[in-house]
């Protein structure tokens, strides 16, 4: 995530090395090189200007703070400025209303079918809501098609009518269904064309002056930098909606939007979507993310993450069976399978301090447990809970049954070995505080 702009202002703050008090000149420097990589991370030119102008002003004869390296000082101004740009506290859904009715706008293809399924997902497990989803495009029957498909993945009702060509009345009358039908959200998607047009504006405001929404959201692909900030401009002006959802954030972004949308249009952004699976959104934390852009990673919510992977039973559970030497690959497999839910490996990475910058030239797949989920997947279930029935033979076949190599295979057996002894170790006498610190 920002790869580029978080590297360029680690450059910027080494101009500042060796320098034992800030002077005028050698923070002029530095903010110069901030200024240039806002502006390449696409960034409204006024903006980057009236940003390093703010922090200049804040460092000049900041000589209180003697016992700071400069560096580290002038980091903490970018940080807090950055934090402030970005919208400075987190910013809640209104989820009053009985139902709550959502309205999601935006361009087509930035994301709001995915979107209105995730946030779904998101009030229905995390919220307790019974959320209802409404179809309202009536141009692209393939659209209401995808909310379907995606309403199926999360078990949230869909609702549709695809012979009614009038937005308005469909998404009223999904709001009658979800009153009679005790759904207490309603988060209606609407069609979106490929650039802003006076039709679709229309269409839209129409469907939100008729339902008056609690909450109307702004959906747009942070990959389209000022377009993306232009494109809120546009949506803004009609709707007055009320926060913005940044998407994929998981892919090559340079940050332009994220940075720029909050003081363009006043609104905050509420959350992010890092990656198309229902689970791949997270709330939005200016100052966490400005802590992410400048390398500091973001442990606080590395380890929100784990808490909520973390399922005590299971864990008893594998306890249980290292202590009766039964741990076999099927828990492997499971164990994997909670680590995946936290989210892709870059992602993860990219929240540890200093890990982004450390592991800038490791290559790291998106799915990095391809190759093990294979190989166990080409096993018989007797063989993965008895792995030391697995010979030459079986692993010549398992290895051409998952595609991989004999060496791949071997490779696994080894880590799988080594695991559970450690495993074991942990179980014995003094171990076991060794696995409550591991959360075993
Ligand atoms: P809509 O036309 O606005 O409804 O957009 P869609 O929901 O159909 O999304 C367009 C494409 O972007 C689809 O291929 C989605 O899978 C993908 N997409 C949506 N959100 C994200 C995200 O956060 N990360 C990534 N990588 N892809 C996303």
């Amino acid at each position: 995530m920002f790869d580029n702009l978080s590297d360029k202002l680690d450059k910027a703050f080494h101009i500042l090395k060796g320098h034992g008090k800030i002077t005028e000149v050698n923070v002029a420097e530095t903010l110069k090189e901030v200024r240039r990589a806002l502006l390449d991370a696409d960034v409204n030119f006024k903006i980057a200007k009236d940003f390093t102008t703010k922090v200049k002003e804040k460092a000049i004869g900041q000589n209180v703070l003697t016992t700071l390296q400069p560096g580290q000082l002038l980091v903490k101004l970018v940080k807090d400025e950055l934090t402030e740009l970005m919208g400075g506290d987190v910013a809640g859904v209104n989820l009053s209303g009985n139902p709550t009715v959502i309205l999601m706008s935006g361009l087509q293809g930035s994301g709001k079918t995915t979107f209105s399924g995730k946030l779904a997902n998101y009030l229905q497990t995390k919220k307790g809501k019974k959320p209802l989803l409404v179809a309202c495009d009536i141009y692209r029957p393939a659209a209401i098609q995808q909310l379907y498909v995606v309403g199926d993945s999360i078990a949230v009702e869909v609702y549709s009518e695809p012979e009614n060509k009038n937005p308005v009345e469909i998404a009223q009358n999904a709001i009658k269904h979800a009153k009679a039908n005790g759904f207490n959200v309603v988060i209606v998607d609407t069609a979106g064309r490929l650039a802003v047009d006076e039709a679709m504006m229309t269409e839209i405001s129409n469907v939100h002056k008729a339902i008056q929404p609690h909450e109307t959201l702004f959906v747009v692909d942070s990959m389209t930098g000022q377009d993306a900030v232009n494109t809120a401009k546009a949506f803004n002006d009609r709707l007055n909606f009320d926060g913005v959802i940044l998407t994929k954030l998981d892919g090559d972004t340079r940050g332009g939007a994220a940075i720029s949308i909050k003081s363009v249009v006043n609104k905050p952004i509420k959350f992010v979507g890092t990656g198309e699976k229902m689970e791949a959104i997270d709330v939005f934390y200016p100052d966490r993310m400005a802590e992410r852009i400048l390398g500091m990673g973001d442990v606080v919510s590395l380890v929100e993450r784990a808490q909520e992977q973390f399922d005590e039973e299971e864990a008893r559970k594998i306890q249980k069976k290292i202590a009766k030497n039964e741990f076999g690959f099927d828990d492997f497999l499971s164990q994997i399978q909670q680590v995946k839910k936290m989210g892709n490996m870059k992602d993860l990475v990219g929240m540890i301090p200093g890990a982004s910058k450390a592991m800038k030239d490791v290559e790291i797949e998106d799915d990095a447990f391809k190759h093990i989920e294979a190989i166990i997947h080409s096993m018989t279930p007797k063989e993965r809970s008895k792995p030391a029935l697995i010979d030459v033979k079986r692993k010549a076949r398992i290895a051409k049954g998952s595609g991989t190599k004999i060496e791949q295979v071997n490779q696994l057996m080894k880590q799988f070995d080594q695991m559970s002894k450690m495993m074991k170790m942990m179980q014995g006498p003094g171990g076991k505080n060794m696995m409550k610190m591991m959360g075993n």
